[in-house]
Order: C-alpha cells, then sequence, then structure tokens
C-alpha cells in the first residue's frame, strides 16, 4: 500500500483541507490514521495551552510605577505606539509610555534605574507552567526506563523538559533532538550537559505542527560532524 506523503498527514491533522484519496486512505489505513489521531491530540493540546489569560497589573501597580516615575524623573507621560504584547480578551489598553520613559531613564541614568523600577512594588508574574505531552525515554536495546521528557507550556514559551540519568557518555557529550514522525528529518534541540539531569529546551508550535514528536538523545562526538551520530540512546514519541 501506498501512503500519502507526511506532509498531508500534518495538513489533515491541522484541519486543512487535502485531496479526497487522502481522506479515504486515512479512513482505511492502520497505520496512517492512528499517525494523524496522535498528530491531532499533540497539536490540539498545545495550541489549547496557548489560550491562557494575561492577566493585567492591578491599577496600584501601574500608579507605583508613575510615582515612581514622575516625580525624580521628571518624566513627561507621552503617548507612544511601542506597546508590549496586548493582554488578551479586550483587557483595557493602557498607553505604556512609561516602558518608554523607563527605557529613556535606563540609557540616561544607568541601566540600573530601569531594573529598579520596574521590580519595585510590581513582583514580575509567575508564569502558568502547563505540561501538554509526555514521551517516556526508554532505551532503544532493552527498553530500560532512562527518564521522561516533557512538553511544557510556560507564559507563551513551548518548552521541552528532558529529565534523563544514567547516560554514559564515556566519550563524547549527549545531544537532545526531535525526530519527524516521518523518521526523515530531524532537528537538533541543544545538548544536555554532563552530569546534568534536567534541562529545558525553548522550542516552537511550528515543530510540533510539522510533526517533531519524536525525542532522541544520542551520544555524539568532539567531532566536526554537526549531523546525528545514529548512536541513540534513549528515545520516545510525545503523546497527551
Ligand atoms: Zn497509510
Amino acid at each position: 500500500m501506498t501512503h500519502p506523503d507526511h506532509d498531508l498527514l500534518v495538513a489533515t491533522a491541522l484541519g486543512e483541507a487535502v485531496p479526497e484519496q487522502v481522506s479515504q486512505h486515512l479512513e482505511l489505513c492502520s497505520e496512517c490514521g492512528p499517525e494523524v489521531e496522535s498528530l491531532k491530540q499533540v497539536i490540539d493540546m498545545t495550541r489549547r495551552s496557548r489560550d491562557v489569560d494575561l492577566v493585567p497589573p492591578p491599577p496600584a501597580v501601574w500608579a507605583a510605577i508613575e510615582a515612581e516615575l514622575d516625580a525624580p524623573l521628571q518624566l513627561t507621560p507621552r503617548h507612544t505606539e511601542a506597546t508590549p504584547t496586548p493582554p488578551r480578551h479586550g483587557a483595557p489598553r493602557r498607553s505604556p509610555w512609561w516602558l518608554a520613559a523607563a527605557a529613556a531613564a535606563g540609557i540616561a541614568l544607568g541601566s540600573g534605574v530601569t531594573a529598579a523600577v520596574v521590580n519595585r512594588d510590581s513582583p514580575a508574574p509567575t508564569p502558568s507552567v502547563q505540561t501538554v505531552a509526555k514521551a517516556p525515554l526508554d532505551t532503544l536495546d532493552t527498553k530500560t526506563s532512562r527518564g521522561e521528557a516533557r512538553l511544557v507550556r510556560v507564559g507563551t514559551t513551548l518548552d521541552l523538559d528532558v529529565q534523563a540519568r544514567g547516560l554514559a557518555t564515556d566519550s563524547g557529550y549527549l545531544e537532545v533532538w526531535l525526530i519527524n514522525s516521518d523518521l526523515k528529518r530531524m532537528v537538533s534541540v541543544g545538548v544536555l550537559p554532563a552530569g546534568v539531569e534536567q534541562q529545558r529546551f525553548v522550542i516552537s508550535q511550528d515543530l510540533i505542527d510539522q510533526g517533531y514528536v519524536i525525542v532522541d538523545i544520542s551520544r555524539e562526538q568532539f567531532d566536526d560532524k554537526p549531523a546525528h551520530s545514529g548512536d541513540s540512546l534513549v528515545r520516545g514519541t510525545l503523546a497527551v
């Protein structure tokens, strides 16, 4: 049986229009159908987790910031189009003149001023952390568990949180990869430092949407070959 191109599976999972023959194939094929379902779940979960409410700071915080800037620095409020990420769901828009003012003050008086103004009375909001998918990290030969990778949404970023132990490097170092479910494409996510059992790597929704859902840790040598060594120690597929 000829299976449709992987891009068409991803397109289907994303809800895009695909040729009639592809839809028919997916209904019948015991390999492609479940793969599309799995892709759909991971994509849905990562997308849903993005719809978190960003809470604007309470008025008292703004007042404190404005007071802080107004008095000693004699700054004139002015409108600027340099808006930060707008709050979702129609929260009242606030002209952030103080951002420009703080930046200007930082440049004129030293960046310490900016940091002090921003930190005072306005503790950085703790971003929400949400696990959207997990992958067991098992050895390829004996399927021994060596840890777990989690796809976590931290605020507005998507991280791959890798926990692994007992991975002998002997020589060389450990590299984390995301392999496409077509098993033809892969991207390097980063290096897992020696002796570190947990590390977070920033990835993107795009990668997940394209089907990069297999987590792989390989042993790499200090050579001039940036490609995957082929020496995979553990691997697992992200699933909800
Ligand atoms: Zn198929």
